[in-house]
């Protein structure tokens, strides 16, 4: 099989170096159609940086990145088909939920109509609807996060990166935001990566988990499986299970 035909997400060989530091080298990961995938590492260990490459958002040094099916090495991150969830908000303090959710829609020019509705859309999803009028100082952080989250949402592809999107909330909020990112991924069916460092997270959420140290994978299967029976001591160590 050609690299990416049957895969929502393939990477394949990936290096990436910044300057003499390198930091991911020959990593190949080939991710489904409609998989809830994670990425579990230690600070440090290139989740984000693996990330950032399937966004398109820096320069790798070798290897190639497929999305849908298609080469998308050289693509500008707009034209990857894909929507990320960072950690910080980074939301448009000075416009409403509303604005921040439809403009980079309309930057994209798309009409008026096909905006509304799919801003509509998304506010139901993730129950923003009294809260369209308000700016981000006027929201908590779990509702900021949410509307980070609808911003991915409103561009209707089929890949979604999260990097760490719920590590500056506190543990309630957590725990009440991964069930309603997991509830997402069952209702719209799509492709999603997720980065954490957070082993629970990882168990709850994952379809697979892909356990990283050093720029390499060290382990990629079902949370149960590798719960069970992890290649080496640093994954049991890892993922919290005696061995
Ligand atoms: P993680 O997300 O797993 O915490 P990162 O992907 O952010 O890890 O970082 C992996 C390694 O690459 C770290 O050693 C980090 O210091 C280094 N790194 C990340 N981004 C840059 C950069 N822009 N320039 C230089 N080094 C970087
Ligand atoms: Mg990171």
């Amino acid at each position: 099989m050609a690299a990416g035909e049957d895969s929502s997400v393939s990477v394949r060989d990936l290096d990436i170096a910044f300057g003499a530091h390198k930091v991911i080298a020959g990593l190949d990961l080939e991710i489904s159609p409609g998989e809830f995938l994670v990425l579990l590492g230690p600070s440090g260990c290139g989740k984000s940086t693996l990330l950032n490459a399937i966004a398109g958002l820096l320069d790798i040094s070798d290897g190639e990145i497929w999305i849908d099916g298609k080469n998308v090495t050289w693509a500008e991150p707009k034209d990857r088909g894909i929507g990320m969830v960072f950690q910080s908000y980074a939301l448009y303090p000075r416009m409403s939920v509303e604005k921040n959710l439809s403009f980079g829609l309309r930057i994209a020019g798309l009409p008026k109509s096909e905006i509304e509705a799919r801003v509509k859309r998304v506010a139901d999803l993730l129950q923003l609807d009294g809260l369209m009028r308000r700016r981000p100082s006027e929201l908590s952080g779990g509702q900021r996060q949410r509307v980070a989250i609808g911003r991915a949402l409103v561009r209707n592809v089929d890949v979604f990166l999260f990097d760490e999107p719920l590590s500056n909330l506190d543990a309630k909020l957590r725990n009440e935001l991964r069930v309603e990112i997991k509830k997402l991924h069952q209702r719209l069916g799509n492709t999603m990566i997720y980065v954490t460092h957070d082993q629970v997270e990882a168990m709850t959420l994952a379809d697979r988990i892909a356990v990283m140290r050093g720029g390499v994978i060290q382990q990629l299967g079902a949370p149960k499986d590798i719960y069970r029976r992890p290649v080496n001591r640093f994954v049991a160590g890892f993922i919290g299970s005696p061995g």
